[in-house]
């Protein structure tokens, strides 16, 4: 029998496997943590975005233990059949109380992952008028956001990275009901930060919305971990706001906060919200240890660990020909162009037992491969001087 599909694909796989673009997974055996056991061997990973280093915290493990006796291992529905518990409603409440600063009358919805909230997001507040929205989306968005603007149906305009000017204009000549601007706040494979205050105020000024997800920032910016609405002081009933908790906070899922009619709204309408079954308890009882860590002064304590270790790691000679983004988060990328070189630095550190991941095309532009730093709480100094030795040896 002839399978045209299957031969398809092997075609497509050796394409990527001769391009350099063929994908492989490591299996950790071990919790996320610096030092991790890689298909048999201990590594020191600078690849996790367990930023605080709450992944494996005993304070957060020993909360998921008691969610799970709790509220058992599964849910057992969707929120909108049976599946919504205590767990989840006391989290919405206390992350409405954490960004209430931040956001004014503001509710917020807890999602079983940051993918699923920007795919709620954009096609729920499209959808009540999708031939009148304008979705204006930033070139470098996370994946999420991009096929959120898919599933919304609505047009879309992509500005260029960084570019207020562009966004202006685009907003100055669109006559479209509702207008939406989407922007990563952390660029998550640049480490960088949006213009949050400009983009804020070219959406006041042109009535549009800002949907910001904060992935990175949530828990790691801002004096209290309030994300970019603290670092940059934002305030508006313009902003829609998504922030994950499988990253800084350790757990995993995520949340939309915004005004409270938005947050109705996408209960009831948005179908990745209401089509899936929702994420365990434990795991949002989890998340409210995590969240009283990263708003108590230990939170502070990581958050300036972490700052530390940028500076450290800022000062490393890398190779002449490599790039170093001025990024001052946890994400610490050096750019290095083709393909095949960042695969084989990746190799050459993963040989001295350091564990980086290299990031291609499609993740990052093509020609900008490179090599994807993430530093952790967790770590120390003598771990990020490892690192600095492990790449003094590819000069
Ligand atoms: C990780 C990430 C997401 C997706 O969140 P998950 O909870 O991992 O699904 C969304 N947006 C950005 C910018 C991210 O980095």
């Amino acid at each position: 029998m002839s399978m045209p599909l299957l031969a398809a694909l092997e075609r497509h796989i050796a394409d990527l496997d001769a391009r350099g673009l063929r994908r492989h997974r490591h299996t950790a055996a071990s919790a996320c943590a610096p030092h991790v056991d890689v298909d048999g061997h201990t590594m020191l990973a600078f690849n996790s975005n367990d930023y605080l280093g709450l992944a494996a915290d005993e304070r957060v493990v020993d909360a998921l233990r008691q969610g799970a006796s709790l509220y058992g291992a599964g849910s057992g529905g969707s929120h909108l059949i049976g599946g919504h518990s205590r767990a989840h409603a006391l989290l919405e409440e206390r992350l409405a109380e954490f960004l209430s600063p931040h956001l004014d009358s503001a509710r917020t919805l807890y999602f079983s992952t940051g993918y699923m909230a920007n795919l709620a997001l954009l096609s729920a507040l499209a959808g009540p008028v999708p031939g009148e929205t304008v979705i204006f989306s930033e070139s470098l968005n996370h994946a999420s956001l991009i096929d959120g603007v898919r599933l919304s149906h609505a047009a879309v305009q992509i500005y260029a990275h960084r570019d207020t000017g562009a966004l202006a204009s685009m907003l100055a000549s669109s006559a479209a009901s509702t207008k939406l601007v989407v922007t990563d706040s952390v660029f998550s494979m640049d480490g960088t930060l949006a213009p949050l205050p400009a983009l804020l105020s070219l959406c006041e000024q042109h009535g549009a919305w800002l949907v910001v997800d904060d992935a990175h920032g949530f828990g790691m910016l801002g004096a209290h971990g309030r994300g970019v609405l603290e670092h940059f002081a934002l305030h508006s009933p313009h902003l829609v706001y998504m922030g994950t908790l499988g990253k800084a906070a350790g757990v995993g899922g995520a949340f939309v906060a915004a005004h409270e009619t938005v947050i109705e709204w996408l209960v009831q309408r948005a179908r990745p919200y209401i089509y899936t079954t929702a994420a365990a308890p434990a795991l949002a009882h989890a998340l409210l240890t995590s969240l009283d860590l990263i708003a108590s002064e230990e939170g502070d304590a990581r958050r300036a660990q972490v700052q530390r270790l940028v500076r450290q790691l800022a000062l490393a000679p890398v190779p002449s020909t490599w790039t170093r983004l001025a990024s001052s988060t946890a994400i610490q990328p050096l750019i290095i162009g083709g393909n095949g070189e960042a695969m084989r630095a990746a190799a050459a550190l993963f040989e001295q037992g350091v564990w980086v991941t290299a990031i291609r095309a499609p993740t990052v532009p093509v020609g900008s491969a490179r090599l994807r730093i993430t530093l952790s709480a967790a770590h120390s100094a003598a771990d990020v001087e490892r690192l600095v030795g492990a790449l003094a040896t590819l000069i």
